[in-house]
């Protein structure tokens, strides 16, 4: 095609369609186009602008000429699906400015995602619909997949469009803060002055000392404190775990991993209490051992009042079960 300083038509709604450029990018390209010419041809459907929206205002402004190629779409829709595609396809964006793109499709996703049982269109065959869930979730989905984020991402970015302050809002585009902190941030100015009651420690605390994961919308049960103390201790137990099994000691024994009594026979002499004595108390050594680093494994998504409940009930069994053990044996020999 050859080139030429044609007259195109912009429609206000296509253009704002796209993130403008930053002053620098807007710049850079000025500069290429004023030292090389407009190189890349523009997009037109039906005479009016559906890519080149900058080149065109800078070729008009210095007079500079340019092509442009024409493609057809079946409807206005399928013209912007293209337009929004192809700008993720090309522009460098972060994240955030991806989602806010992507969210753009919304009305016509879920346009399309009603529309699924009636006739098949270019744009399903564009987005290979394979429908099922509500509209919600699809255009959810869909958006996540074109800004290739997630769709947590998508649900987070579309909330801090609506309730972030601008300066959060600046932030995010040029990266200086992330969508989780962003959000996290909302979140916790939302529940401000609320409190829970943490599932380990049981203590009243803000909302704010809960972790906010970023894949549920429930903040975590247990508070950011405990979360600590709990990773610390998996960290002990696997040190522990690491660790050379002790050595061998007079009445206790290592067998295959597990502590075993060695039957020693001790001579019928009341001189021989101590040694017995020793003995329970390696007996008792071992088992507080294999407790603690047992109950290290005791992992917060395990923990519950009844899972706790269960512990402390084992615990309690076992000073009966030792002392009916006594009971038994004392009756023994008495007989
Ligand atoms: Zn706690």
């Amino acid at each position: 095609m050859e080139k030429k300083v044609y007259e195109l038509k912009v429609d206000p709604e296509l253009r704002d369609l796209i993130p403008p450029l930053s002053e620098e990018e807007h710049r850079m390209l000025e500069d290429s186009i004023l030292r090389d010419g407009c190189d890349t041809p523009l997009t037109v459907w039906d005479g009016t602008i559906v890519d080149g929206h900058n080149r065109y205002d800078i070729c008009v402004r210095h007079n500079i000429p340019f092509a442009y190629e024409e493609r057809h779409f079946e409807d206005r829709d399928a013209a912007v699906f293209w337009m929004l595609e192809h700008q993720l396809a090309r522009r460098n964006l972060n994240s955030y400015q991806r989602s806010l793109l992507a969210l753009r499709f919304e009305p016509m996703l879920k346009k399309v995602a009603k529309d699924k049982q009636g006739k098949r269109n270019d744009l399903d065959t564009n987005f290979r619909t394979n429908l099922s869930g509500s509209s919600t979730s699809y255009s959810a989905e869909k958006m996540a997949e074109l800004a290739g984020v997630s769709p947590t991402t998508i649900k987070k970015v579309k909330r801090l469009e609506k309730e972030a302050d601008e300066e959060t809002k600046k932030q995010l585009r040029k990266g200086d803060t992330s969508i989780h902190k962003a959000y996290t941030e909302i979140m916790n100015k939302e529940h401000e002055g609320e409190t829970r009651v943490c599932e380990r420690c049981q203590q009243e605390k803000p909302f704010s000392d809960f972790r906010l994961p970023s894949n549920r919308k429930e903040v975590r049960p247990i508070c950011k404190e405990c979360e600590a103390k709990a990773k610390q201790a998996a960290k002990e137990a696997e040190i522990a775990a690491s660790l050379p099994v002790p050595p061998e000691i007079s009445g206790i024994g290592i067998k295959d991993g597990q502590t075993a009594h060695i039957s020693l026979g001790l001579p019928d002499d009341p001189a021989m209490f101590e040694q017995m004595i020793a003995l329970l108390q390696h007996a008792q050594d071992a088992y507080i051992a294999s407790f603690k680093s047992t109950i290290a494994q005791y992992r917060p998504s395990m923990i519950s009042e009844d899972h706790t409940n269960m512990i402390v009930e084992m615990i309690d069994n076992i000073a009966n079960d030792t002392e009916e053990i006594l009971n038994t044996h004392l009756k023994e020999v008495a007989e």
